[in-house]
């Protein structure tokens, strides 16, 4: 498990109230529910893990869970961060809200700049499900960490070769237990996860 738990992009958070629970109701239902099934959670050393996010309509800015909030059993508006730009290059992100974004939000950022149809990304960690998958969905590489511009890069890669676009799922092979799935909806990225979940 190689999560630190550390933001490794230059994070510009300007902090604000906590949102509305009408702006992040859905992305909030399903974080629960992943956090019930121990998909989103936090290891034996304290570190958190999963996270999840929505596209804000026609925009390429996104809410996702805030930087390590994956200890909280039942999260609102106050464990969440909108994603308001980003630099791949410089391995730069800005957000506001009343937490920082999550410290793979560079990813997310990727699949919604590569397709514009996804709406919805859930990053969860779970090991059988990611040697399962390792190689059979779509893989990045072993040598690339999780939080980095390489892992967006990667990401990037993979959804640019169209090989994503029905499987609608993306192993992270440098990050231990770690998938990512999105849809056109969140619900729709749930719906991915919990088939391949449920089938273990
Ligand atoms: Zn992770």
């Amino acid at each position: 498990m190689d999560e630190k738990g550390v933001i490794k992009f230059d994070c510009k958070w300007k902090e604000t109230k906590p949102f509305p629970e009408s702006e992040i109701e859905l992305l909030n239902n399903w974080r629960n529910k992943l956090y019930g099934l121990g998909l989103i959670g936090v290891y034996p050393n304290g570190i958190g893990f999963g996270n999840v996010s929505v596209r804000i309509v026609k925009s390429n800015n996104f809410f996702v869970s805030g930087s390590a909030t994956g200890k909280v059993p039942k999260t609102d508006g106050s464990h969440y961060a909108k994603v308001t730009g980003w630099d791949f290059a410089g391995n730069m992100l800005a957000c506001e809200g009343p937490v920082k974004a999550s410290s793979e939000s560079l990813t997310h950022a990727a699949i919604y700049e590569a397709d514009a149809a996804v709406n919805g990304i859930i990053h969860v960690h779970h090991k059988a499900l990611w040697e399962r998958m390792m190689g059979k969905f779509p893989t990045t590489s072993k040598k690339v960490e999780h939080g980095t511009p390489e892992m967006a890069a990667e990401v990037m890669r993979l959804m640019l070769s169209g090989k994503t676009r029905e499987v609608r799922f993306i192993v992270m092979g440098g990050h231990e237990e770690g998938v990512l799935t999105f849809g056109n909806t969140i619900g729709d990225a749930g719906e991915v996860l919990l088939h391949y979940f449920g089938q273990l």
